[in-house]
């Protein structure tokens, strides 16, 4: 068996592996390459391999730096199918319908600074290219073996990291034996609200894991919950409104979760809460198919409650005209839109209209990339610019850790015991992590492998 690494080696975006055995190429993930945006644009519009000789892709979550780069798949020639979970084929549907508009928007900057000897640059891929190949998309049931051609077969167990997310098995018959293979994923954490936690799996020759928190511990989300709520608390108080920037995709849907929680056990103040981001939306709607996948609190809540994305006094906002209309309303509320990094969005108008009142709060909810308006709001700098505008930062600023969906390092060491403790694991390979993220894990999985595991360099391969 040969594996190339054609993305998230050494980084934590663009993941993409690609397992050769005999005549037969299965794609790990084809995820986008995000960051500089022309750097970005090179890295994903070109494929090592060549995409019509696929003969499968296996998918392990819809976050858009792991299933984004399909379309370009498409858009080169590969017909063929997309293994993934069903919640999975949905959520990524939706994912790569916005994507659409980002990659318009991207193609219309970088055709801003092209020279006039080089080509007119296109969006990266279309609409009918995603139409392609969600027509493609094969969803399958957690923990069934599943058999893709002879001798080949895969299964998808809970990753706990978002709805539908799985750690890959993959096993594939090899003159005479047995080879097994387990891609993580993006690995989650014991104890997020909404998600299951991952699953344990029998150890394998062959391990492909991520590693994008290797070196460090995680604070636990349930303390976020009641520091949410002192703040709400502290607002209906003064009359303010609190902000609270957060992604579309899981993070919306988990504060949303726990106002809920906090709705039912009546110590949520009366105080209205709107959700300002169409794309979330339409998440929430699929969220709300696919029930029956979340943790044992939501399942025992479903009993008395049959939807924990509503309660009294949660609006979803529609229309650009309902969202506007949130400027100009008096008196204490909670804003959610999106996005979680304040980079674009209707969360912008919602900061413009907030920053300069000292009763207003914006809540910052997880890790902010450097060079981005979130980053400047969480070093709290005196001035900020919105659109071409200078704002006067005096609102309160609240930064709340613990609902990051990565496995810590203490996660990771549990989860990599119980894949040992079976049938221990051969050759490890690290990927979507920074160096020292990768280099740390490395020393905890060490002590669980048979060989010392390897963090290897974009497009590079091995004979395993
Ligand atoms: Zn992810």
């Amino acid at each position: 068996m040969k594996i190339t690494f054609c993305g998230a080696a050494g980084e934590v975006t663009g993941s993409q592996h690609l397992i050769e055995s005999g005549k037969l190429k299965i794609l790990l993930d084809c995820g986008l390459f995000q960051g500089h945006r022309a750097e970005a644009r090179r890295k994903n519009e070109t494929f090592r391999h060549n995409p019509a000789n696929l003969d499968a892709v296996i998918l392990s979550h819809a976050h858009i730096d792991h299933c984004g780069n399909l379309p370009s798949l498409y858009r080169k020639g590969y017909r063929g199918p997309v293994i993934c979970t069903a919640a999975t084929a949905d959520v990524a549907d939706v994912m790569l319908q916005d994507s659409i508009h980002i990659q318009v928007e991207d193609a219309r900057h970088l055709e801003k600074r092209r020279t006039t000897d080089q080509p007119r640059i296109e969006p990266l891929y279309s609409e009918k290219d995603v139409r392609g190949i969600v027509r493609e998309f094969e969803p399958k049931q957690y923990g069934t073996w599943n058999s893709l051609f002879p001798g080949v077969r895969v299964r998808f167990r809970d990753a706990g990291h978002i709805l539908g997310s799985a750690i890959v098995e993959l096993e594939i018959d090899e003159k005479g034996e047995t080879r097994r293979l387990v891609f993580t994923g993006d690995l989650g954490r014991r104890g997020l609200p909404l998600l299951r936690d991952p699953e344990i799996v029998a150890g394998c020759d062959i391990l492909i894991s991520e590693s994008t928190y290797g070196n460090r511990v995680h604070q636990p989300a349930t303390e976020l919950k009641s520091e949410l709520l002192q703040i709400i608390r502290r607002a209906a108080d003064t009359g303010g409104r609190v902000v609270i920037p957060a992604f579309s995709l899981g993070r919306t849907q988990q504060i949303v979760y726990f106002l809920n929680q906090l709705n039912l056990t009546r110590e949520l103040p009366d105080v209205p809460v709107f959700v300002d981001s169409p794309l979330s939306n339409r998440l929430t709607e699929i969220f709300r198919r696919h029930l029956g996948l979340f943790d044992e609190h939501v399942r025992a809540l479903l009993h008395d409650d049959s939807d924990p994305f509503s309660f009294p006094g949660l609006t979803y906002v529609g229309t650009q005209q309902e969202s506007m209309a949130l400027n100009h309303r008096a008196g204490p509320c909670v804003i959610i839109a999106a996005s979680g990094m304040c980079e674009s969005g209707r969360v912008l108008h919602h900061l413009k209209h907030s920053v300069e009142n000292p009763n207003n709060t914006v809540v910052i909810i997880g890790f902010q990339a450097e060079h981005t308006l979130g980053r400047r709001i969480v070093e709290r700098q005196p001035y900020l610019k919105i659109y071409d505008r200078q704002y006067t930062l005096r609102a309160k600023v609240e930064v709340l850790n613990g609902l990051s969906g990565h496995a810590d390092v203490n996660d990771f060491k549990w989860w990599y015991e119980g894949l040992a403790s079976q049938t221990g694991v051969g050759q490890a390979f690290l990927v979507h992590g920074e160096p020292a993220s990768s280099q740390a894990l490395a020393g905890v999985l060490k002590d669980y492998c048979d060989e010392d595991p390897i963090i290897p360099e974009l497009y590079q391969s091995f004979e395993v």
